[in-house]
């Protein structure tokens, strides 16, 4: 899940409405849902960490900390459900990225060698949005069916991902790299072009610069992460 900075709020007070953060919200992190990191070139919405739901945290409605981009698959499983900000991971405060290992069958899991607490931090957090499951089909706002997998256009991605790979591999050109940077950034799933690259730390670093809004205190000059992530003045940033 790639971690992310929003950065400081574009004003001082906080949003007469949630909708006006939208654009902002775009132009720095990117058109990515933050959970699932589909490319999503209209539909995504502002998405509240903690959520909008008035009798639970009315003081954070226009608050510009809590609140990242999602899609409709992601919205429409996080629903309302209560969020503790030290009991999942967040791409804004934690090091997503080191916290979840994508594989080539479309899944995202938590990554080997974690604790046992956070390793169910990661699973809870994959539950928060569905991640861990496909989900075939959802509602939208306008009550309009819309079929959607994410694990089979994980697994797709990963696919394209590879042959890009092995292109670069028979072709070691600047301009190749390049190319491969505009598919990724037009497919999005940052976490998958970082895995498949893994060995390839110039794709790497091309990719956490591409990618709008990657935070990059969360990688090394090698491109591998760095955790716990460095504290960025969020509450409970830094778990990972
Ligand atoms: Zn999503």
């Amino acid at each position: 899940m790639r971690p992310v900075n929003r950065g400081p709020s574009p004003q001082t007070a906080d949003f007469a409405s949630y909708r006006l953060a939208l654009a902002e919200l775009v132009s720095r992190l990117g058109h990515y849902c933050s959970y699932c990191e589909r490319y999503i070139p209209a539909g995504l919405a502002v998405e509240h960490i903690r959520p909008k739901d008035a009798e639970m945290y009315p003081h954070l409605i226009g608050r510009w900390d809590n609140y990242l981009l999602g899609c409709v698959n992601c919205n429409g499983t996080k629903t309302n459900k209560d969020v503790l900000l030290d009991q999942i991971f967040l791409v804004d405060r934690d090091n997503t990225f080191h916290a979840f290992t994508y594989t080539p069958d479309g899944k995202v899991k938590p990554s080997e060698g974690l604790s046992d607490e956070h390793r169910q931090l990661a699973l809870d957090t994959l539950a928060l949005t569905g991640l861990e499951k496909p989900i075939n089909e959802v509602y939208d706002e306008n009550g309009e069916l819309v079929y959607l997998d994410r694990v089979s256009q994980r697994r797709l991605t990963w696919l394209l991902a590879k042959s890009s790979k092995d292109d670069l591999e028979t072709s070691p050109t600047e301009g190749m790299r390049r190319q491969i940077i505009r598919t990724a950034i037009t497919r999005g799933f940052f976490s998958i072009w970082m895995t498949v690259f893994e060995d390839d730390p110039v794709m790497r670093q091309m990719f956490i610069n591409a990618f709008p809004g990657t935070a990059p205190e969360c990688f090394d000059a090698t491109t591998g992460p760095i955790s716990p992530r460095p504290a960025n003045g969020l509450d409970h940033a830094g778990k990972i």
